[in-house]
């Protein structure tokens, strides 16, 4: 399983000596693949242009270039169409983008927002700031022994005034994969809509949304292999068409005057200004570079990871392990007596890199009793050696805290 890792493609994968870099933080962002840098060098260099004004024939080639990435989102994604893919600066915005949006002129007082224990803040503070000017209310699913979220107790907290479910669909701490379908299913049969965070799912997982049976989805370029300053909202035409502007500016409008405006339709209403031109050009590279490797691959290569350091991390008596024995490629634990940041500054110097902290996660780690947790995350570039260098950390740090 291990062949998958391409290391050679990944120039930020050594140190500035030329030694291996064993970066285990790939959740937090993913290293970038030559073809990736490549096109984004070329976008900046010689192609260069603006998009979607232009009548010289470089901005006609450009926006053929940009246009062609929405394409290419919505292929990979399993849109139905183009049209239903919106470009913004990562999940962050596209979250936002669906509170203030959506939830502002769909959201009453009373209304509930089912969201889990184990979000991302990205997942939290949106509909925080929505339920504070609608009056609408939070409910938080809670999460199985194992955490997962549980979609059991998900039914029993959902009533006819649930008008949204916005759920991980892969949990960035716990690695923990939610049943979608049936999140979807449960949302729908009292009439609320799913929004997935696919933040974690988009780098690894085959995407087929429609059936998958969400209403929104969002996820950041970075974490799939392409470059920061770019994500993707996904939503259902139909609810795009009736959701008002988010920004307003140039390139969203059809028509201003001083009297009124009026706006154009989906994707442009959404992207007021100059749009991420260079980002999605690189961003389509990046998803032509996992594609060609089949996420399904990178599922299994990252998880078949995570599953053997969990093993390796068991036989050390001092360690605690959180989430599901079945898991994407993230591994969160804790050593006995050994605070993360210490553990991630000891690793450092062993040219291996690993997350520590609450990533971004706060209730979750109330939930589990910590304040911070070190974190290990895969990607398509992982193997065993990164493995076997955190071992090798974690082994001396053991000796170093007695
Ligand atoms: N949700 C999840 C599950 C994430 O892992 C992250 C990034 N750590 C985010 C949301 C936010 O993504 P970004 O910072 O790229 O907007």
């Amino acid at each position: 399983m291990q062949t998958l890792s391409r290391k050679a493609d990944f120039p930020g994968l050594v140190t500035a000596d030329g030694a291996p870099w064993h970066y285990l933080d790939t959740a937090a962002t993913a290293q970038k693949p030559r073809a990736v840098i490549d096109a984004m060098a070329r976008a900046l260099g010689e192609d260069y242009a603006t998009v979607h004004r232009g009548v010289y024939s470089r901005s006609a080639q450009m926006t053929l270039g940009y246009e062609a990435a929405r394409r290419r989102v919505a292929e990979f994604v399993g849109a139905d169409s183009e049209n239903e893919i919106v470009f913004v600066r990562g999940a962050t915005e596209a979250i936002n983008l669906v509170a203030m949006t959506w939830g502002m002129t769909q959201l009453r007082e009373g209304d509930r927002i089912v969201l889990s224990m184990l979000e991302h803040h990205s997942n939290i503070v949106p509909w925080q700031l929505v339920a504070a000017k609608t009056g609408a209310v939070i409910d938080v699913c809670p999460l199985t022994e194992d955490g997962r979220i549980d979609l059991g107790a998900l039914e029993t907290l959902l009533t006819s005034r649930t008008k949204l479910v916005s759920l991980a669909h892969v949990s960035n701490v716990l690695g923990s994969v939610l049943d979608a379908r049936r999140a979807a299913d449960l949302a729908h049969s009292v009439g609320a809509k799913l929004l997935l965070d696919g933040c974690q799912s988009a780098p690894r997982m085959t995407l087929d949304l429609p059936a998958l049976g969400c209403d929104f989805y969002a996820f950041s370029g970075h974490k799939l292999y392409g470059p920061t300053g770019i994500g993707v909202l996904w939503a259902r035409e139909d609810l795009l068409d009736a959701m008002p502007p988010y920004h307003g500016g140039g390139a969203m409008i059809e028509s201003v005057t001083f009297e009124k405006s009026t706006y154009a339709p989906p994707p442009q209403r959404f992207e007021a200004g100059t749009p991420m031109i260079t980002e999605a050009i690189a961003l389509h590279a990046a998803i032509d570079y996992v594609d060609a490797l089949g996420p399904d691959r990178l599922f299994a290569h990252e998880a078949g990871l995570a599953k053997q350091l969990r093993d390796e991390l068991r036989g050390l008596n001092s360690v605690r392990l959180f989430g599901p024995e079945e898991s994407a490629g993230i591994v969160s634990f804790e050593m006995e007596g050994v605070h993360p940041h210490d553990l991630g500054t000891i690793l450092d110097e062993e040219n291996v890199a690993i997350r520590a902290g609450h990533h971004c996660a706060q209730p979750l780690m109330a939930h589990l009793g910590v304040p911070a947790t070190a974190r290990a995350s895969f990607g398509l570039y992982s193997d065993e050696s990164d493995i076997a260098a955190l071992m090798r950390g974690i082994e001396r740090t053991q000796r170093i805290f007695g």
